[in-house]
């Protein structure tokens, strides 16, 4: 198998250090450039970085230069882990400059012609790469983390019965909010009733993410979603509490068999991320938690509890996702892997693979 080299832009903060993991010792991808502020350039990665990992850094990456976020990266592609206000500017650049940019930024999510990607849920949407022709590389991006859990939930449902309408509540990990992130004073033995753009995002990207492609881009499915986003003392992992409204009829143990019975679409491909299961389900009325199931499947299981009938829609039930895994590092490696297994990067780069 051919290896590719990879670059990490925004390598020093929260989501470019899970890159760092969840790249170390991956078979097909390695680290070539790790990039980040001005503020980190120039410095060895194990200085300029604080590591929030509860493992050491890969020794080999602690010793590399941390490097401007440029452009002319001596890599194949690029993965991004940038805040949003440099994303827009420093993404476009390198998907200019000819870089496949596989990005956790919210900037370019919702563009009609960047694919927004889960593997398991809408592989075909890697065909809106066509239409960026208007660039040398392409930008690929996945939702945000909330999104993921959810519409991993949702995708069995949406395919089998049918959405009208999904009712979810969060219970957010203060990982999500980055380094340093949430005041401690505002965090501890608290919870915070409001997270800047959230709702917005998890109203909005499960349609792109649900939606049918046609040759004129993404038409979004149809489902009303209100959304209510909280942040909580818990280091790692997003429940969402969620009921839905379906166009058919089914209860209860319908729901439960259509999480059970759902089969990824793209386990004929291998790739190497991608977990034994997407989603998990759990009969134990306590289950899941995040301290004792965020890590299922290497964080890349959504774990899904307490599935019984609503009393206002049909159905509720509680989802677990890994924030920074599923829905941030993880998520962007696994597209990485489709890309792969699609041709998108093997063609692309051809000539630069051994
Ligand atoms: P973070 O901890 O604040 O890290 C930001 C990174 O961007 C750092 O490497 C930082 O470098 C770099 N950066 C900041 N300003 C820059 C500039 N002007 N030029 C070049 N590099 C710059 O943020 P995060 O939590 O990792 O989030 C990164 C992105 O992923 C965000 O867009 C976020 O919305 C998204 N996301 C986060 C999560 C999560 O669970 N945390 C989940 C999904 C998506 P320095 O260290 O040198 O300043």
């Amino acid at each position: 198998m051919a290896r590719y080299r990879a670059g990490i832009l925004g390598a020093t903060g929260a989501v470019g250090q899970k890159f760092v993991e969840v790249l170390n010792g991956h078979p097909w991808f390695e680290i070539t450039a790790l990039a980040a502020s001005e503020r980190s350039a120039g410095r060895p990665y194990g200085e300029a970085v604080n590591w929030i990992g509860s493992t050491a850094i890969p020794e080999e990456i602690s010793r590399m230069e941390v490097v401007p976020v440029t452009p002319d990266l001596d890599c194949d592609f690029v993965f991004s882990g940038l805040t949003a206000n440099v994303a827009t500017s420093m993404e476009l650049a390198f998907a200019q400059a000819g870089y496949p940019v596989i990005s956790n930024a919210r900037s370019f999510r919702m563009h009609a012609d960047v694919p927004l990607l889960i593997p398991e849920v809408n592989p075909d949407h890697t065909g809106l790469i066509d239409r960026q022709s208007e660039l040398e590389g392409y930008i690929v991006t996945n939702p945000n983390c909330s999104t993921v859990g959810l519409t991993c939930a949702l995708k069995p449902l949406h395919d089998l019965f049918g959405l009208e309408a999904v009712q979810v509540t969060t219970l957010q990990a203060l990982s999500g909010a980055g380094y340093p992130g949430v005041a401690s004073l505002d965090a501890l033995g608290n919870v915070v009733p409001y997270i800047g753009g959230e709702e917005d995002k998890l109203r909005t990207e499960p349609l792109k993410l649900l939606g049918t492609l046609t040759q004129d881009g993404i038409t979004p499915a149809d489902i009303k979603i209100s959304a209510q986003c909280n942040r909580v003392p818990v280091l790692e992992g997003h429940l969402e509490c969620v009921s839905v409204k379906l166009k058919a009829q089914a209860v209860a143990d319908d729901v439960r068999r259509a999480f059970e019975l759902f089969e990824s679409p793209v386990r004929h491909y291998h790739l190497p991320t991608e977990p034994p299961s997407l989603l998990q389900v759990f009969t134990d009325e306590y289950f899941p938690q995040p301290r004792r199931h965020v890590e299922l499947g290497g964080g890349m299981t959504v774990g899904i509890g307490r599935i019984r009938p609503c009393e206002v829609l049909d159905v509720k039930f509680v989802v677990l996702v890994h924030n920074t895994v599923r829905g941030a590092a993880g998520g962007a490696v696994l597209n990485a892997e489709l890309l792969v297994r699609q041709g998108r990067l093997a063609s692309r780069l051809q000539e630069q693979t051994v």
